[in-house]
């Protein structure tokens, strides 16, 4: 398999999920062994495990002091439809919502076109299982001859329940059609603490499913879209790695949090873990924790 990156530019513009500011991204091809790179003022953020600066309830890349909030569903898209390469210029604080889901940036990275690079794609294997969590919100990663992600949420909330969805991307549709589509969600009685910390200032009914005590106050578009859009989130943060992984990961009630010391811990076994060029100490990536046991 060879890399590919899109053919032309194309731009989407919208509301920030956290920030409520609204928010420009253009969209463009980059070489091939580039990455996924924002593009924020002056500054070059490459997406990698190593730039995330937050990771409470999005996951935020930065430098410098520059900060790029809400990665997780463009990064998704970009991996979901394969493409290894590509640019990303922001004006604004934070990737725009747009629906809460990945299909907005789907449907302009499939637009754009796409241009096979004649690098080749070099997936990621791990020499053993990676675990990182504790009893109740845990990931599992092992190896396995091709990706998938089985994924059990468990939430107290009529609505959810618990939702068990095991998914692997058997066709290029399958994450199209299966995966990209589920929106964001969140708790009305959570709203105003959100909101008072800064967070959800510009989620609405149009950009994330909001549920109340009886059910949801909007449709929803799976039976069980929440756990789609975990298994959505996971692909994208799983995306920070650069590379593919071959590996079978399982998770119980993750988060961005999780996820991203799930990144860390499998850059730290493969030993792939750079410094971005500039990083503030304040920025590298922790060792993973003891208790993160990578066996
Ligand atoms: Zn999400």
């Amino acid at each position: 398999m060879r890399q590919s990156t899109i053919k032309r530019p194309v731009t989407l513009e919208g509301v920030g999920l956290h920030s409520g500011k609204q928010a420009k991204v253009t969209l463009s091809p980059a070489p091939e062994d580039t990455g996924i790179v924002f593009r924020a003022g002056d500054d070059r953020i490459t997406a990698a495990p190593e730039s995330v600066v937050n990771s409470h309830y999005a996951t935020t890349i930065g430098k410098n002091g520059t900060r790029v909030g809400t990665v997780e569903h463009l990064m998704a898209a970009a991996a979901g439809l394969g493409i290894d390469n590509l640019e990303v210029r922001v004006d604004g604080p934070e990737i725009p919502a747009m629906d809460g889901s990945a299909k907005p940036f789907v449907a302009v990275l499939a637009a754009a076109g796409r241009n096979q690079q004649s690098a080749r794609r070099r997936p990621l294997t791990l020499p053993g299982p990676v675990r990182v969590g504790n009893d109740g919100r845990w990931i599992h990663i092992f190896p396995a001859p091709a990706f998938r992600i089985s994924y059990t949420l468990d939430v107290d909330h009529p609505a959810i329940g618990t939702q068990v969805l095991s998914w692997a991307p058997s066709t290029e549709r399958s994450f199209v059609d299966d995966v990209a589509p589920a929106r964001t969600y969140g708790f009305l009685k959570d709203l105003g603490i959100l909101r008072k910390n800064g967070l959800a200032r510009g989620g609405s009914l149009d950009n994330a499913v909001v549920l109340a005590k009886g059910g949801p106050l909007n449709g929803l578009r799976y039976r069980d879209e929440f756990v789609r859009h975990k298994i959505l989130d996971l692909i994208g943060d799983l995306a920070l790695l650069g590379r593919p992984i071959l590996a079978h990961v399982v998770a119980r009630n993750g988060g961005h949090t999780l996820n991203v010391e799930l990144v860390r811990a499998i850059q730290h076994i493969l030993g792939i873990a750079r410094r971005p060029a500039g990083a503030a100490l304040s920025v590298l990536p922790r060792v993973p924790a003891p208790g993160l046991a990578a066996i």
